[in-house]
């Protein structure tokens, strides 16, 4: 590799321009200048990465490869500038080309291959893999339209189609001669065959291919360029090889195949009953195995029985789980293994994920749909079925009565979690908390059977993206503070815990957050108008929009802190500029209706003189990561405040905390985690604790209609809701729904000690300097979140993978 300059590397955008126009540079648009820096580092990147390749084949480690229906990896030429630390130098000659790099970096479309929070993790996962050097590669689809593009329209989400492929995207290869060939439906037959054994065969299949489009994953300046492999389908034949008679109807046919990676599913933990969804998640599970197995069979050259010794499957939630009857297949019916043999290979090859303990997000397929699709997967299902069934019924007579709470088919259904424990050598939740509901809870029959199965992996962050390349200004700080070396062991930010008293770097940190919290303030005027106060407390939630995830017991506190104004115009409270981001699952109705109803807060606040400027509402549309990136660096409080329970982990909490925000939170996911880290006075703890949630469900003593009747702040808040007094719009459902269901998730219950925890909140931030020491005490520990971490106990714990 050589050594760049800022000359050098203009000199190569410019051979890199010259090969593709011969135009001269000054005619050069922000566009092109981006496609000539990502050639310039895709041509680093080829020869690593070919580097990287030749020696998994040469010394055949053991390797894992991370299925998930969605990979949320953001825009990567900053990040693959920064992992080949040229990104200072890429800044520099942008400059001296007379671009700001913004604009430039801003060309790149944020690929939307996923809905949140799993997706993301997925992608800090691969980042975290290559970074320690680790042999893991990731299998996914690739979606020609990732997540909805969401606008506002009269404060109403709106979604528009995300063609993020309309631009040539420049860090996928298309590897059409490695393409795979995928069969459904059809019929299957069984004959016995001589020797006594039996045979399956498949008729009247339909075939389509699964062509790979494969993008590097870079270590950060290691030189290790790991593999994410997305699956596009297409047609086994091309439209000249179609014969003319049955022209239209094959490619109707065919068309009706391709869109098995036309759309990502815009649904966030819960599940969409759909065949396409069935077909998906069955097409990147058979392409990927196949890939896996040829892979195998090329390197090892050994038999199929050695596999586990070579290859671990981490499964992504349960999305991929038809991988676990899928190996069994191929093994059983293209290897010839026996039941037994195939069964023992396949459940050490597989760990499994969960990411949620929703019910309604468990994921459940009608039987008729897999037998109509997947037939000889559905006879492979039932017997695993049989078998685990009958081996409770003689080994384990004491969960005789579990049978039909842990069968895999019950109630003509297939329960793809079940599936999944009984398929994998691992089961792990994503944070202490989501893991012991697991384990006493949800899947405690499943835990008494398998003890040692379960285990807990707390979700992480890259701190590289979400630190370094986001916030460079807080991690030069850091790194003149206690040398650089924290980048490679991020752990080491506990050094900054020496420095908490410094006033210089106090005040350093404080200028840090100001100018990032001015850029949000100049990139919210000019995308939505509004003015905000920038030195108000910037109070961020961003996140998909859930009822468990309480937008609305934000929104109240806004509506509260407007009523007390109204009514004392000199109430002396810290000026505070709310930041909401969210997108709404398309068929969400209650969802849209919190994100109207924090829209129309907004017009309110904002547009009334009379409160002096003390309180701003911003939602910011279009909630992705790009966005994300463009918040967290300016956040001064985290906004993590779900009914306690029901958020598995939570990231964004990871994020803003690593960013010197601190947090207002429930005592849930891992947030429980940050709070042990950085001690309770400096995170802002509110609300019901997960058991006492429980024990509501349970004894149904909770009784929201008091609230509504005893609290007059709440009173009079759903009262205006139903009359239509914040603002001209009513918000009727909002206030029905939550009355006549009893308000589920606790967002009255919550109020009061939400309301109380503010004002410490309003109080705590009035002195300066303690603000400013919590906030680095939450950067100083924020590096036992980094996905690092969290990989490093896969690899150990569950993987058992060495660094290359
Ligand atoms: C981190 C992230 C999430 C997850 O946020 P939570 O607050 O943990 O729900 C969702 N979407 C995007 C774009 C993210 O970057």
């Amino acid at each position: 590799m050589k050594a760049w300059t800022v000359d050098t590397f203009i000199e190569a955008i410019m051979e890199v321009r010259k090969a593709q126009s011969d135009e001269r540079l000054e005619n050069t648009t922000a566009r092109e200048l981006y496609e000539a820096i990502s050639a310039v580092v895709n041509q680093e990147i080829s020869q690593n990465w070919s580097k990287t390749k030749e020696s998994y084949a040469r010394k055949k480690p053991k390797q894992i490869y991370y299925l998930s229906m969605e990979f949320l990896i953001g825009t990567l030429l900053k990040s693959n500038l920064l992992h080949h630390n040229l990104l200072d130098i890429s800044n520099e000659a942008i400059m001296q080309l007379g671009f700001d790099p913004d604009e430039i970096y801003r060309q790149e479309h944020d690929p939307g291959l996923g809905n949140g929070g799993l997706g993301r993790l997925a992608a800090c996962f691969l980042d975290s893999m290559a970074s320690l050097r680790y042999p893991g590669h990731g299998y996914g689809i690739r979606y020609r339209y990732g997540l909805f593009e969401q606008r506002m329209i009269n404060g109403y989400q709106t979604e528009l189609p995300d063609y993020w492929l309309e631009n040539p995207y420049p860090w996928e290869t298309r590897k059409k001669e490695e393409a795979i060939e995928i069969a459904f439906g059809g019929e299957v037959h069984m004959h016995k065959r001589t020797n006594g054994k039996l045979e399956f065969t498949y008729t009247n299949t339909e075939k389509i291919l699964a062509v790979p489009y494969d993008i590097p994953v870079v270590g950060y300046q290691n030189k290790v360029v790991n593999t994410l492999r997305l699956w596009s389908a297409e047609p086994t034949t091309t439209e000249d090889e179609l014969k003319s008679e049955a022209y239209y109807y094959q490619l109707e046919h065919q068309h009706s195949f391709e869109q098995i990676s036309g759309f990502l599913y815009p649904d966030d933990s819960s599940i969409e009953g759909k065949q396409l969804r069935l077909k998906q998640q069955y097409f990147l599970v058979a392409a990927s195995l196949k890939n896996i197995i040829r892979d195998y069979k090329k390197t090892i050259r050994h038999s199929l029985k050695f596999l586990p010794e070579q290859v671990v499957i981490q499964i992504n939630d349960t999305h991929p789980s038809l991988a676990i009857p899928e190996l069994v297949r191929i093994l059983v019916d293209e290897e010839g293994f026996g039941w037994n043999e195939a069964w023992r290979i396949t459940t050490r090859v597989f760990a499994y994920t969960n990411h949620t303990i929703m019910s309604e997000a468990l994921e459940k397929w009608p039987v008729d749909m897999i037998k109509k699709f997947l037939p000889r997967l559905y006879m492979i299902i039932e017997e695993i079925n049989e078998r685990f069934c009958q081996g409770i019924w003689f080994d384990h007579p004491e969960l005789r009565g579990k049978i039909p709470d842990m069968a895999v088919i019950a109630d003509n259904q297939i329960h793809m979690a079940r599936l999944a424990i009984i398929g994998s050598f691992s089961v792990n939740g994503v944070a202490k908390l989501h893991t012991e509901i697991l384990k006493t809870r949800e899947m405690k029959d499943f835990c008494s059977l398998y003890p040692h199965r379960f285990n807990n992996k707390t979700n992480g962050i890259s701190h590289r993206r979400w630190l370094v390349m986001i916030n460079p200004r807080l991690s030069n700080l850091i790194s003149e503070t206690i040398s650089p070396l924290w980048i490679n062991r991020p752990r080491e930010l506990t050094h900054l815990l020496r420095h908490t008293n410094e006033p210089s770097i106090l005040e350093k940190l404080d200028q840090i957050k100001q100018q990032n919290k001015e850029e949000l303030a100049n990139f919210i005027h000019k995308l939505t108008g509004i003015l905000v106060d920038e030195k108000s407390i910037f109070d961020v939630q961003i996140k998909r929009l859930h009822e468990y995830k309480r937008q609305l017991l934000n929104i109240f506190h806004v509506i509260y802190l407007y009523n007390e104004l109204k009514d004392n115009p000199h109430l002396d409270i810290t000026p505070r500029t709310f930041i909401f981001a969210a997108k709404a699952a398309p068929s969400y109705y209650f969802a849209k209706e919190v994100i109207k109803l924090i829209n129309t807060v907004a017009t309110v606040v904002n547009g009334d003189k009379s409160l002096q400027g003390k309180l701003k509402v911003v939602f910011l549309e279009n909630y992705n990561v790009s966005l994300a990136e463009k918040i967290i660096p300016a956040a001064d409080l985290s906004e993590q405040i779900s009914t306690a329970g029901k958020e598995a982990s939570g990231t964004g909490n990871m994020k803003m905390m690593m960013n010197g925000a601190l947090t207002i939170g429930t005592l849930d996911g891992a947030n429980i985690e940050i709070k042990n880290l950085i001690n309770r006075s400096n995170i802002f703890i509110f609300g019901l604790k997960a058991e006492e949630v429980y024990d509501y469900y349970h004894n149904g003593e909770y009784r929201a209609n008091e609230v509504y009747q005893n609290d007059e702040r709440i009173h009079q808040i759903l009262d205006q809701l139903k009359d239509g007094l914040v603002g001209n719009q009513e918000f009727k459902d909002i206030c029905f729904h939550i009355l006549s269901t009893n308000d589920p998730y606790f967002t009255l219950k919550d109020f009061d000690a939400y309301v109380e925890t503010q004002q410490l909140v309003d109080q705590a931030y009035r002195n300066r300097k303690k603000w400013l020491a919590k906030s680095l005490i939450n950067i100083a520990h924020s590096g036992k979140f980094s996905s690092d971490h969290t990989i490093q106990e896969y690899a150990t714990g569950i993987w058992k993978i060495k660094k290359m």
